[in-house]
């Protein structure tokens, strides 16, 4: 059994400038046995802080981390049966693609037939057969990077750890890579645990993911529960590109008033759960890709209508992108690329209904 499990830990860093620090301000979660886990966030969230400790390169403050069955607190990054993947590979330059591959085994002192029979395997899943005589700087980004995993595969580890695997590498070969690491989770069954700052990234590989802010968790879950239901303002905002829109609004007589004088009657089901807010200013959510040109939106989209004057138009070719201001925020709707849309002028929009996120302006909260 290969599971991850924090419990209530926190990691606080010691900083000559700043004083003391805290990184990760008491995470609980349990990455079950052969899951894939993405830790996502923007910048200094504490994701790789959270990946580093379990490793054992860094020691939480407090708290206790558990891998299998073991609490492992104590035990060295070597004894902990993890293998780590990092952002530049950490290639030997010196030593051939065979080399890099086997240099831990090696290190283990493991029979020479086992090493080779391991290299092989490992060669084979990544497609690196070819290589094995080559130095690194003979490979291409893609290719290193392969070898980088190779070099994690052989030790047969119980978690895999990778942290921001793919950021050196261009678009195109990241979308690929993505594919192959997904098929290499399928084929391994392994325990992967991975680092990245890309939302898009997070919601291809996880099972599930976990998002980070400030160092603290703002929700576990699949990546569709993370797009269909986001706890708070953060997470809605964080995951879908373009992002979520939030418009000011007010609760009153089953309808919603949205700033900038447009008004529509509220979903029953909303209607119900937003009954304490009657009167009271709330943040209505809407993706780009729920709101609808009034000549192309479907007919389940409902009556939520809202009229404005069309600012910007971005032609995306198999979209576009109409921006246009509600009250005081600009709102974006990712629209059918055949919808006419006049800059400048008056049009109406349709919002799906069944597609609306409610927030307290205050809390930021999901309200349903
Ligand atoms: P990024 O995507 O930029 O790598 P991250 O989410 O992985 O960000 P961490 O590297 O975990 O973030 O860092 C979390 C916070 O802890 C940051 O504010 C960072 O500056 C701080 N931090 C990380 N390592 C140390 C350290 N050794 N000493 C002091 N502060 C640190």
């Amino acid at each position: 059994m290969a599971r991850v499990e924090f419990k209530n830990i926190v990691k606080v860093y010691e900083d000559e400038k700043r004083g003391s620090f805290t990184a990760v301000k008491g995470s609980s979660f349990v990455i079950e046995d052969r899951e894939f886990v993405v830790f996502v966030g923007p910048s200094g969230c504490g994701k790789t802080t959270s990946l580093r400790m379990i490793a054992g390169l860094e020691r939480q403050t407090s708290g206790d981390i558990r891998i299998g069955e073991r609490v492992v607190n104590d035990l060295h990054p070597k004894d902990r049966d993890i293998a780590m993947v990092f952002q530049d590979y950490a290639l030997y330059p010196h030593m051939t693609i065979a080399e890099n591959l086997s240099f831990g085994l090696r290190n283990l002192k493991r029979p020479k037939d086992e090493i080779e029979r391991k290299v092989k395997e490992a060669s084979s899943i990544l497609g690196l057969g070819d290589m094995l005589s080559r130095k690194p700087r003979e490979l291409s980004g893609g290719q290193r990077q392969r070898v980088a995993v190779g070099r994690a595969i052989v030790r047969d580890p119980q978690v895999f750890l990778f942290d921001e695997p793919l950021s050196n590498l261009d678009a195109k070969l990241r979308i690929q890579m993505r594919v192959e690491l997904a098929e290499l989770h399928k084929r391994l069954g392994a325990t992967i645990v991975y680092v990245t700052h890309d939302q898009v990234e997070a919601m291809t590989l996880g099972e599930r993911i976990v998002v980070m802010n400030e160092g603290e968790i703002q929700q576990i879950a699949s990546p569709t529960e993370l797009y269909n239901k986001p706890n708070n303002m953060f997470v809605a905002g964080f995951i879908g590109s373009p992002a979520m829109n939030f418009i000011d609004a007010r609760i009153g007589g089953g309808q919603a008033l949205l700033a900038g004088g447009t008004a529509f009657p509220l979903p029953e089901a909303a209607a119900r759960a937003l009954g304490a807010y009657e009167g009271k200013p709330i943040v209505l959510g809407v993706r780009p890709e729920h709101i609808y040109g009034e000549a192309m939106a479907p007919d389940r989209a409902g009556s939520a209508k809202l009229e404005a004057h069309v600012q910007v138009v971005e032609q995306l070719g198999a979209e576009s992108l109409v921006y246009f201001r509600v009250g005081e925020r600009m709102v974006t709707a990712r629209v059918h690329p055949e919808l006419p849309v006049a800059l400048g002028a008056r049009q109406t929009f349709v919002l799906d209904a069944a597609k609306l996120h409610w927030f307290d302006p205050q809390t930021e909260q999901r309200i349903v």
